[in-house]
């Protein structure tokens, strides 16, 4: 080889070297700018993500159940309505839309008032228990017809109905519970009818034992003249707590002990029912 020509390959050599050199220092300049790289590559957090969101289980944890509706329906209201309105739905019977209710024989209390009073003291009661609880009116000066009370039970599709009433007799001298509900030929809502019987028969047991009554004055009345059981969809029962014609039960209804008794026993027949209702679900499947 030319000594030119060594010469030549010499210089060429350093100056590819020293691009070289170059190439990698602006490349090494540029790494150590760079912002830090992450941790987890982003096939690795691609990889993690099922940590974060977990693969379904092969047993769930069942869904918790919505604490069971009651809706409570005070019994009539400061200004009965005559109206007439059908007895039931699609029904050509009619019937007032609702009526003035009793009164105190001795105490003088209308019974929308106490059926009031005893229904809020009930909605307490039930809340302390975990129950969700709508009241059909928290005031007397209201409007609403039987038929209307049941709709507010059914828009809701509450677990049960229950309507706050006191009874009266032209014999002064019969006291005592009852609780109201349809009757197996209903011809509006029959299906209801086992839930309603049920539910009717554990609030006079419960409602019966809390305030003392003997079983003999303890009546269970089935009926389909009653407007705001014909138009419910949901299980419904009328409440009678005692007689305001009867001067001695006119003044236990009047008592604050003796409101809570009823108050008491009113919501163990609720809890005991509700009972006895998811036993029979859970019976039903397989
Ligand atoms: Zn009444």
């Amino acid at each position: 080889m030319k000594r030119k020509t060594k010469q030549t390959l010499l210089a060429l050599t350093l100056i590819v070297g020293g691009v070289a050199l170059f190439v990698l220092s602006a490349s090494l300049h540029q790494k150590m700018n760079e912002p830090p790289a992450p941790t987890h590559p982003p096939q690795q957090a691609a990889s993690a993500a099922p940590v974060l969101t977990p693969a379904p289980s092969p047993s769930p944890e069942p869904t918790p159940e919505p604490a069971p509706l009651i809706v409570i329906d005070p019994g009539h209201q400061a200004q009965g309505d005559s109206t007439p309105e059908p007895i039931g739905p699609g029904a050509s019977e009619m019937k007032a839309r609702v009526t003035d209710g009793t009164q105190g024989v001795v105490t003088g209390i209308p019974e929308y008032e106490l059926n009031l009073t005893v229904s809020l003291m009930l909605r307490d009661e039930l809340l302390s228990r975990g129950y969700r609880v709508v009241l059909t009116r928290e005031t007397n000066e209201v409007s609403l017809s039987n038929a209307e009370r049941a709709a507010i039970a059914n828009a809701l599709q509450a677990d049960a109905f229950v309507r706050i009433h006191a009874n009266a007799d032209e014999d002064p001298s019969v006291r005592g519970v009852m609780t109201i509900c349809i009757t197996p030929q209903n011809p509006y809502n029959s299906a209801l009818y086992p839930s309603c019987r049920s539910l009717a028969d554990a609030l006079l047991q419960s409602l019966g034992e809390a305030v003392g009554c003997e079983e003999g004055r303890r009546t269970l009345w089935e009926t389909d003249t009653m407007s705001g059981l014909n138009y419910s969809l949901v299980p419904a029962c009328i409440v009678e707590m005692g007689y305001m014609s009867n001067p001695e039960e006119d003044l236990l209804l009047a008592d604050d002990a003796y409101r809570h008794q009823i108050v008491l026993g009113l919501a163990d027949g609720l809890d005991a029912w509700l009972a006895g209702q998811s036993e029979s679900t859970t019976q039903g499947r397989p």
